[in-house]
């Protein structure tokens, strides 16, 4: 079976080629991500692997649809970027990895709260020149606050178990509540109850019509002054033009985002020696109280060998016609 292999980094080809070993899977691997215009070099392939950015939508389905591809194989959980319809009214099958580690995203969180708190990343800096002064430098305690977590799935309830360990208060959001995070001591609220009461918010939830800019300008004017708001979901679950603005009222104290709503361009890449033309993201890069990491939440070893395996055998389950149990449709 032919695969085209989009969006490829040294490290998927690395782990995909190691993998391969036990399948035989003829890859072929694009740095290109998949959108309309690069849609046509998949022709030839039996399939296709797509990851977070790459653009699946109805005109690229149907490029994919014309060249017959037949499967198109997500390495990774979220499926925003897929039109299902299309894929569906021309029988292209999506699989996706529903869950390689939830632990990844969920101590990547932590990281972007305990840096952006107590400032460990300036603190390497200015130790490293010779400047051992705390000026700026003081956090909070987590002891006792309250952390509102929205989307208890499986990143949302890794989450909270591992803030379960500041023995703050947690309450959570989500339209399907979870009996064991209760048995944890999680209190499920209202999200505008969540808004209100959170000292910290950890976004945790998919990205979709419901959700789109879940984080705006009202729900922005219900929390609290000072609030941190952590995003390692999709980009889009904040309104990033409102969230500017309540950073510059000083109604949010701290953002932390792995994710960002037109990161398509930007992360993964190394633009160290271009001129970013996008304005909004450097306005965040202004501010001393955003920190911005690239979409790596997701990247430890034991993610990247979950990744690889589930890929792997769901493309094989394909080829050999048995049941797709990580099909989305
Ligand atoms: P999951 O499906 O296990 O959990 C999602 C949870 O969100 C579910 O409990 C669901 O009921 C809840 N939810 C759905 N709609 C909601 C709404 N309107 N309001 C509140 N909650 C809602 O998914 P997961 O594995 O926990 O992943 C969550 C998200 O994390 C993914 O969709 C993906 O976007 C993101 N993610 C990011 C990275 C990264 O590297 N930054 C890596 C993996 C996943």
């Amino acid at each position: 079976m032919r695969i085209a292999v989009f969006s490829t980094k040294s490290y998927d080809q690395e782990y995909f080629e190691n993998y391969n070993k036990n399948y035989d899977f003829d890859f072929f691997y694009f740095e290109n991500s998949l959108n309309r215009h690069s849609a046509n070099l998949a022709r030839g392939f039996d399939a296709v692997c797509v990851f977070v950015n790459d653009i699946v939508d109805e005109a690229t389905i149907k490029i994919l649809a014309q060249q017959e591809v037949k499967l198109i194989a997500l390495r990774c959980a979220g499926f925003n970027n897929v039109d299902l319809k299309t894929a569906k009214k021309y029988g292209v099958r999506i699989v996706r990895v529903p869950a390689y580690s939830p632990e990844a995203v969920a101590e990547h969180a932590l990281a972007l709260i305990l840096t952006l708190n107590r400032k460990t990343h300036k603190a390497y800096n200015r130790v490293r020149e010779g400047n051992f002064s705390l000026k700026n430098l003081m956090g909070f305690n987590i002891h006792k606050k309250t952390v509102g977590v929205i989307g208890t799935g499986q990143i949302g309830q890794a989450f909270c178990r591992v803030v379960s360990g500041f023995d703050c208060e947690i309450v959570a959001y989500d339209i399907q509540q979870n009996d064991q995070l209760k048995d944890l001591g999680v209190r499920y609220l209202s999200l505008e109850a969540l808004f209100k009461e959170s000292d910290i918010i950890s976004l945790h939830c998919p990205l979709n019509q419901y959700t789109r800019h879940i984080i705006n300008a009202d729900s922005i004017s219900l929390m609290k002054s000072g609030v941190m708001i952590i995003n390692t979901s999709r980009g889009a679950l904040i309104n990033t033009a409102d969230v500017i603005e309540g950073l510059k009222l000083r109604k949010v104290g701290y953002l932390g985002i792995d994710v960002y709503e037109q990161e398509e361009n930007v992360f993964f890449e190394d633009l160290s020696e271009s001129i970013i033309e996008d304005d909004m993201l450097l306005k965040l890069l202004s501010f001393p109280n955003v920190l911005i990491t690239s979409h790596q939440a997701f990247f430890t070893k034991e993610a990247m060998d979950e990744i690889t395996t589930t890929t792997l055998s769901n493309i094989s389950a394909f080829q050999n016609n048995e049941v797709l149990i990580n099909e989305v449709s």
